[in-house]
């Protein structure tokens, strides 16, 4: 064993990890563009860049020089009676990109905590009117983060099991397959009339971590708009879905109807600092607007809107300003189509699916899509052997890789893939 792994096993314990089952970790210690290295030398593509925060490859020489020039000038100051000029700056990039009504930036830590604050937000906004109300509805499977706010509106199950009793009350609709839309629609009409619901959170178009799944354009434009109708915020999670994953910059851009708050993380640091926002309108501000500093959003982070990690916000969104980064999300999206039209009549293919730059596949097993499939860690095994860090999401398999990825390395995953279809299960 390294003198790294050694140290690791001695004092480091890993997230989401069974530390006495599950392996030594990979010691990784360089990345550049797709690839990431460990300290052998050997090369893994970012399959799924990196916990799906990576945009633009690792090590950037853009960002780096951010990051760098930032730090040089600023490193970090509190964000309570001060501000600086990245803040400012990203805020109005921010609410540029995001257009309509969008207004207000409220920055944190993470993704959790963007969504944290979107919760608290609601219930506020309707405490400060003097109408408050309890009641949320979420989408069952959904993962909106490992905060209390954050896992009391996801999927309830053996992840936060331990946490159940502390969770406040949130209502579920069942996940909106084609069969289900209209179903599901009539539920959250008679929710939202009962008058009791604060807001609606939801990851718009795909859920991430309950394995990818997709849902359609027309069932979550109607569902916004019955919020809207009843009066209901709605908060969109882009914290997955933002930064191109669906082939537009935001899920929202798809929609005619719009959230109400957004929250942000992941790609928006280009995967080199943590950062979260949470973003509404200039009503929903207001409403905290007041003499009474009772009425104020009281909540804050010590690195609350931190220069560093502003800054690389920042060059960030100047990378993804070039229109060579529009073209790769095109044809990654392409690519992964055809994939899919190849890939869709295998015997091994539960099903395959695509949105934007996500391709997701659903491996057959006949034991129903758990996290602990033995496929999983076969698969994940099998990936790590040639080459490819890309983690199952129990029996799905699914690529979001960098924008930088190579026409050579995709193909590279592809094939990959269907040999491990063909030979391995
Ligand atoms: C990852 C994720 C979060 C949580 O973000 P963290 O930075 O891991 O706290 C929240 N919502 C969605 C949709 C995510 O994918």
């Amino acid at each position: 064993m390294s003198e790294l792994l050694e140290k690791d096993a001695k004092y480091v314990w890993h997230p989401f990890t069974q530390m006495k089952t599950e392996g030594s970790p990979i010691p990784m210690i360089k990345g550049e563009g797709t690839l990431l290295f460990d300290e052998t030398g050997k090369s893994y593509i970012d399959c799924n860049s990196s916990w799906w925060v990576n945009t633009h490859g690792h090590g950037h020489p853009h960002i780096k020089n951010a990051l760098l020039e930032q730090f040089d000038k600023l490193d970090h100051t509190l964000l309570a009676g001060v501000t600086h000029p990245k803040a400012a700056e990203l805020s109005e990039r921010i609410v540029k990109l995001l257009g309509g009504d969008f207004q207000k930036v409220f920055f944190s830590d993470n993704g959790s905590t963007s969504t944290e604050v979107a919760l608290k937000m609601s219930f506020q906004y309707w405490y400060n009117l003097e109408q408050p109300k309890h009641k949320v509805l979420a989408i069952e499977g959904a993962y909106h983060g490992d905060t209390f706010g954050a896992m009391s509106v996801g999927e309830r199950d053996y992840f936060n099991k331990p946490f159940e009793p502390f969770f406040f009350d949130v209502d579920f609709l069942e996940f909106p397959t084609e069969e289900k839309e209209a179903e599901q629609l009539k539920k959250a009409e008679n929710l939202f009339k009962t008058d009791e619901f604060a807001c609606m959170i939801l990851e718009p178009l795909v859920q991430g971590s309950s394995g990818m799944r997709m849902y359609s354009i027309s069932f979550l434009d109607k569902l916004v708009a019955l919020a809207k109708k009843y009066n209901v915020l709605v908060i969109f999670d882009e914290v997955m879905t933002g930064w191109g994953r669906t082939g537009k910059m935001f899920a929202k851009d798809f929609l005619e109807n719009q959230p109400d708050i957004i929250c942000l993380s992941k790609g928006l640091t280009a995967g080199a600092l943590a950062m979260g926002l949470t973003v509404t309108s200039q009503d929903i501000f207001d409403v905290f607007y007041a003499d009474d500093r009772a009425k104020a959003l009281l909540h804050g982070h010590s690195y609350t809107g931190n220069p560093l990690s502003c800054a690389v916000a920042c060059a960030n969104l100047d990378l993804f300003e070039n229109p060579e980064v529009a073209e790769t999300i095109i044809s990654l999206e392409k690519a992964h189509i055809s994939f899919k039209n190849k890939l869709e009549k295998h015997p091994k293919v539960k099903e395959i699916r695509t949105q934007g730059t996500i391709m997701a596949l659903e491996i057959e097993t006949g034991e129903g899509n758990t996290y602990f499939s033995k496929l999983r860690n076969k698969a994940y095994q099998y990936f790590i052997d040639n080459g490819m860090l890309l983690r199952p999401l129990g029996n799905v398999v699914f690529l979001n890789p960098p924008y930088c990825i190579t026409e050579e390395e995709l193909n590279y995953c592809y094939t990959v893939i269907t040999r491990f279809l063909d030979e391995e299960i």
